[in-house]
């Protein structure tokens, strides 16, 4: 890695939240697997549409509602372009990544019956639990875990004696928010292919480090949330295959999402249109294109290289520090550290870093099942960014030790 192509110091600049204090000390900002921070440039797409073309969009004749569709509308052909999707009209705004989930479980209670069998893997989000769960609980559909071994990896021999012509479904993330763990999900989906199941990879994790090419993937369905790669909250995407998006039925009804609307019956509008009813955020879509950009700007491959040299650095200096363990030791991983040091609560070691002003997530991780799988309550998460440095690390392995010290 060159200081040309990839220089920290200078992209911290644009991230106005990093020059602040906390507790009297200089934030250091370790939980990006719970949301990213935001950069000027961003902020300032954010502000440019309330400031000067705040309108709805789609429906209206004047200069300020189709100045604000085809920013919105903009922001979709980046999201296509990005993740190299076929069709505009296959990328569906969402609020995010639970609801993109949700819109497809909800939707394919049309087409699973009792005795379907849908699996999942061990290591999900609970966003990507509950609602198949809801959808088995509506349909008498029977749900199958894929199982992980210590490491954090899933047991790929199981996945493939799991699968068999009652498989309708498979779900399972690109990447896991708890252990970091990269899922080999090419595999997944070529075998499920095989057996005539559809599958759906939660991204949300996986699109801050790899850029996904969703039709060299031949992936079903994919979701994102944009404030995981430096843009706005309630704002995502979800990505289905023509084929599948024809199919499934609208998840909810409105406005914008209707052909034709009478009293007796009603017609649903074209792709994407089916599945957005309602003012969606527009602001946030427009933003989630900046932020889209931003990225690409700095580039992925940068962007990986630079938070693997992290992600090294950071497992090296923990791992110095007697007693701590860290869960989650999958070759193929991400820049996410689950850890903990003997039994001294993970809760406790995060108040006292916070202290200190270091950010970092404690407790379950919205994945108890495999918190369950380690008999552990949760772990101390430390997930890095483009923008954090090896000097917050080392600020992080003093501030980790000055608590063991504390607490042992
Ligand atoms: C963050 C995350 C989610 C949930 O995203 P929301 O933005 O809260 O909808 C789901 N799955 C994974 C792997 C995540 O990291």
């Amino acid at each position: 890695m060159t200081e040309t192509s990839f220089d920290v110091k200078t992209i911290r600049r644009d991230f106005p939240i990093l020059n602040r204090e906390v507790n009297g000390k200089p934030l250091v900002y370790l939980d990006n697997a719970a949301t990213s921070q935001t950069p000027q440039q961003v902020i300032d797409v954010i502000v440019d549409y309330y400031q000067n073309y705040n309108a709805n969009i789609h429906r209206g004749v004047h200069s300020l509602s189709q100045e604000a569709t085809d920013a919105y509308e903009a922001a979709r052909i980046k999201i296509q372009k990005h993740f190299n999707i076929a069709k505009s009209h296959e990328v569906i705004f969402t609020s995010g990544t639970t609801h993109g989930i949700n819109l497809v479980a909800n939707g394919f209670s049309s087409f699973i019956k009792e005795g379907d069998e849908i699996l999942v893997s061990a290591m999900e989000h609970h966003s990507n639990i509950v609602p198949w769960q809801m959808l088995a609980e509506r349909t008498g559909a029977v749900l199958k875990v894929i199982p992980m071994n210590q490491n954090g990896e899933l047991v790929m021999e199981e996945f493939y004696a799991l699968l068999s012509n009652k498989t309708k479904l498979v779900f399972c993330n690109h990447i896991s928010n708890a252990l970091g763990t990269i899922n080999p999900i090419e595999e997944i989906i070529h075998a499920a292919h095989n057996i005539g199941a559809a599958v759906l990879v939660d991204g949300a994790q996986a699109a801050p480090h790899i850029k996904a090419d969703l039709q060299a993937l031949n992936v079903d369905f994919y979701t994102i949330s944009a404030h995981k790669v430096c843009g706005p909250t309630g704002v995502g995407m979800l990505y289905g295959k023509e084929e599948w998006l024809k199919k499934l039925p609208p998840y909810q009804g409105g406005g914008e999402m209707i052909a034709e609307v009478t009293f007796e019956k009603t017609t649903y509008a074209d792709l994407p249109h089916k599945f957005e009813a309602g003012t969606p955020n527009i602001c946030g879509g427009i933003g989630f294109g900046a932020a889209l950009d931003y990225m690409n700007r700095i580039g992925f491959e940068n962007i990986a290289s630079y938070e693997d040299e992290l992600l090294q650095y950071a497992t090296e200096q923990l791992l110095a520090i007697e007693g701590l363990k860290i869960y989650g030791t999958a070759k193929n991983k991400t820049s996410v550290i689950s850890f903990n040091i003997q039994d001294i609560h993970p809760y406790d070691i995060g108040t006292i870093l916070d202290k200190l002003g270091i950010a970092v997530r404690t407790g379950h991780h919205c994945a108890q099942p495999i918190m369950d799988f380690y008999q552990i309550p949760g772990t101390v998460r430390a997930s890095f960014c483009f923008y954090n440095t090896k000097e917050e690390v080392d600020i992080l392995v003093k501030g980790v030790e000055r608590a063991k010290n504390m607490l042992l």
